[in-house]
């Protein structure tokens, strides 16, 4: 038998053979013509698949995190005020992060699972004049989506500069950032955007530029600080070479393969992929019986699902008899309930008949723990969505 299962966790996720091929071509210098081309294009489509035509794309050697601390890091001067739009683990680590380079956080949460309120949002911000607000469009550790649309107008009544974490939902989740005026919008290389870890990537409007350009004080991070790094993008977006760091030469030639892909598809063709086999996942775990930690269809995720164990079934029984019926999922990230939910990534080039495999693992998995349930059932119900 192959030695082979299918990876289906919230990132990384499985990638395409052409990205992979890029990743193993020989490395060249990272002044060389051909990567100075591959490194400007990369750029260039960064804009088209953030939709943000006005944007200034940065990709930096890291991962997720470092994209959010690059933002943090260039933005807040000690004493700014700062608002966290929290939804999960990751709206806990972008306040740790803020208040580091010395920012005054207020968290505005909602029960596990749910999305705080507008109106407690915007009772916060009409306390005080806040220079930024972060949201987290898709919280990894709940599979809670956010409306960041109706938040991103909010923001703008209170001039408040609005950044999103987008690191499970770029390129996945539908994101506008022009037309919904979303001021950064940040990722990581390894989730929708189908490229192995270890790239930072984000987009920055005009307007943070104009308030990056107008701090008084040094960035506190020396590797981050966007006066080293914006004129290496601006250089190879020119076409040209500007040195700072070396750039990641391999994993951005296998980026560039990865946007070109989503952008042949068309995004509203890849939002509306990732809608439908979202659905259809919550459709079979629903027939299959089990919950999920979203409070209710409208806030969960479509490139992620993240159902609860039935009762008296564990990580410890399920997990690994669905890795041995070929499918990889995750386990439980939120520190409140980690025992009591697993995650599926549905994210990326997923088709509709990886979805399938995933839930027959499932289904497989669950008929050795001895739950009871309609064999099939989960299957037949994501075809009627997928079909
Ligand atoms: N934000 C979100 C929403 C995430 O899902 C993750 C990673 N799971 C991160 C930030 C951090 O990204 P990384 O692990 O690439 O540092």
């Amino acid at each position: 038998m192959k030695d082979r299962s299918l990876l289906m966790i919230p990132g990384p996720i499985e990638f395409e053979p052409a990205v992979l091929a890029a990743m193993g071509a020989p490395t060249t210098s990272h002044i060389a013509p051909d990567f100075i081309e591959v490194f400007g294009q990369a750029l260039e489509r960064m804009r088209e698949v953030f939709l943000c035509p006005d944007g200034q794309p940065f990709i930096m050697a890291g991962s997720g995190t470092l994209a959010m601390d690059a933002v943090a890091a260039n933005l807040i001067e000690a004493g700014d005020k700062a608002l966290v739009v929290n939804t999960g683990v990751f709206g806990d680590r972008y306040g740790a992060m803020l208040e580091r380079y010395g920012a005054e956080v207020t968290h505005v949460r909602a029960p596990i699972g749910g999305v705080p309120a507008m109106e407690d949002v915007e009772a916060v911000l009409k306390t005080a004049s806040y220079k930024l607000m972060t949201v987290t469009q898709v919280d990894t550790s709940t599979g809670v989506l956010t409306d960041v649309k109706t938040l991103a107008a909010l923001a703008r009544r209170y001039e408040t500069l609005f950044i999103v974490d987008g690191v499970c939902a770029v390129a996945g989740e539908e994101l506008r950032m022009a037309d919904w005026d979303v001021d950064v919008a940040l990722t990581a290389s390894q989730k929708a955007i189908g490229t192995p870890p270890g790239l930072a990537l984000f987009v920055v409007r005009p307007r943070v530029m104009a308030v990056f350009n107008a701090r008084t004080t040094p960035v506190a991070n020396y590797y981050a600080d966007w006066t080293n790094w914006l004129p290496v993008m601006e250089a190879y977006e020119a076409r040209s070479v500007a040195y700072f760091g070396t750039p990641a030469v391999n994993l951005i030639a296998a980026l560039n393969v990865s946007l070109g892909l989503i952008l042949s598809q068309g995004m509203e063709a890849v939002f509306a992929r990732h809608k439908t086999i979202g659905q259809a996942c919550k459709a079979a775990m629903m027939a299959l019986g089990l919950g999920q930690v979203p409070l209710s269809d409208d806030v969960a995720a479509h490139t992620m699902t993240a159902p609860r164990f039935p009762k008296g079934i564990e990580a410890a029984d399920l997990l690994p008899k669905i890795t041995m019926a070929g499918v990889v999922l995750a386990g439980g990230l939120h520190p409140e309930i980690k025992a009591e939910y697993f995650r599926i990534g549905h994210m990326g080039s997923v088709k509709a008949g990886d979805l399938l495999a995933t839930i027959g693992a499932i289904e497989i998995g669950l008929a050795a723990c001895h739950y009871r349930f309609e064999k099939g059932a989960g299957v037949a119900a994501a075809m009627r969505i997928l079909a």
